[in-house]
């Protein structure tokens, strides 16, 4: 397992000092799998201004599709031969298509009737119950035999910073044969990976970071949490890599809760910094996928400036798929340590 990095130092005549020298330091980070780089860089104190919340949230429940009044009129419904009766219920959730589908099968799971739950307020078992709704829907549409059934995602945008226009707590649910692209990647890095080492790329992973320590936040059940090496977001991103299991459907019962107990640890932890978003995503194989192992990836979102809406994601990030990311996971990793 190869950790690599390239050193740079950027000379300033700083305004402050007199115009004396300053040298500012940062890093560009390979990921050891795919060899896709991130920077450490433009350093700040990772701390943000949370909005007015209550002037939000205001008068959009009113709109919201997902609210308890409106979600069984205007909500779509499957095919009698995906799913029978229409819309999948679980208590008050509420699985149902998207109408704005990325692929042929794309549900929507509404996480309960409360149209805003504030992130810290997100309780393990409603985060569990909701991705066992998307795992009875995986489970159906597989028995369907039909060919989308390959990779099980669940995605989730929690608030406006994520990319969601919705306040109301859902999750993206899809099938589909084709994986995304840098889930896609991870699965061609890790096959050759398994043909050249005949191991686990997954497992000597998480063997190297329990170890190391740096990075290691805490083991759940059988999940290892995590902050990644060359991360995706400006305030790191949370790993979570789940022992012996190849794909979503392999998840247990209790693999789901102990899933849902790390996010609200991570969520917790990024809240201290005034983080009220993120962006949440599966990372699966295919069931016979031995090269893989299942893992998830927590992102936090913010707005660079809350007054503004000036995204997190420039040019560099957006257009050559390049992250920058502010502190050096290590660092981030003794931030959201205390939760674990
Ligand atoms: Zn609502």
């Amino acid at each position: 397992m190869k950790f690599e990095s390239v050193q740079k130092k950027t000379v300033i005549l700083n305004p402050a000092e007199n115009m004396a020298r300053k040298t500012i330091p940062s890093e560009i980070r390979i990921d050891p799998l795919t060899r896709r780089s991130s920077r450490i860089c433009h350093f700040m104190k990772l701390k943000w201004e949370k909005p007015d919340f209550d002037k939000l949230i205001s008068g959009t429940e009113k709109m919201c599709p997902f609210c308890p009044d409106k979600i069984m009129k205007i909500t779509p419904c499957f095919p009698p031969e995906i799913v029978e009766e229409g819309r999948m219920i679980s208590d008050d959730m509420v699985l149902f298509p998207n109408i704005a589908p990325y692929d042929s099968i794309g549900a929507v799971a509404t996480m309960g009737s409360r149209h805003y739950i504030p992130m810290t307020e997100i309780e393990p078992e409603r985060i569990a119950k909701a991705f066992r709704l998307a795992m009875d829907f995986f489970r159906r549409f597989r028995d369907t035999g039909n060919e989308e059934s390959v990779y099980n995602i669940i995605n989730w945008n929690y608030m406006p910073p994520s990319g969601s226009s919705i306040i109301h707590p859902h999750l993206q649910v899809f099938s589909s044969s084709f994986a995304p692209n840098l889930m896609r990647n991870e699965l061609d890095a890790a096959k050759i990976y398994m043909e050249t080492s005949r191991t686990n790329y997954w497992d000597d992973l998480v063997k190297a970071e329990t170890a190391d320590g740096r990075r290691f936040l805490g083991k759940i059940g059988r999940t290892t949490w995590l902050t990644a090496y060359a991360p995706l977001g400006v305030a790191g991103d949370v790993l979570a890599v789940v022992d012996g299991v190849r794909c979503t459907l392999e998840l247990t019962d209790d693999d789901l809760s102990d899933i849902a107990k790390g996010l609200t640890k991570a969520m917790a932890a990024y809240d201290k910094m005034g983080i009220y978003s993120f962006n949440m995503n599966f990372f699966t194989g295919a069931e016979t996928d031995d090269h893989t192992r299942f893992h998830l990836l927590f992102s936090p979102r913010t707005f660079f400036n809350q007054a503004l809406a000036t995204p997190d994601i420039g040019a560099i990030q957006r257009l050559f798929n390049e992250s920058v990311c502010m502190a050096f996971p290590e660092d981030i990793r003794d931030m959201l340590k205390s939760e674990w």
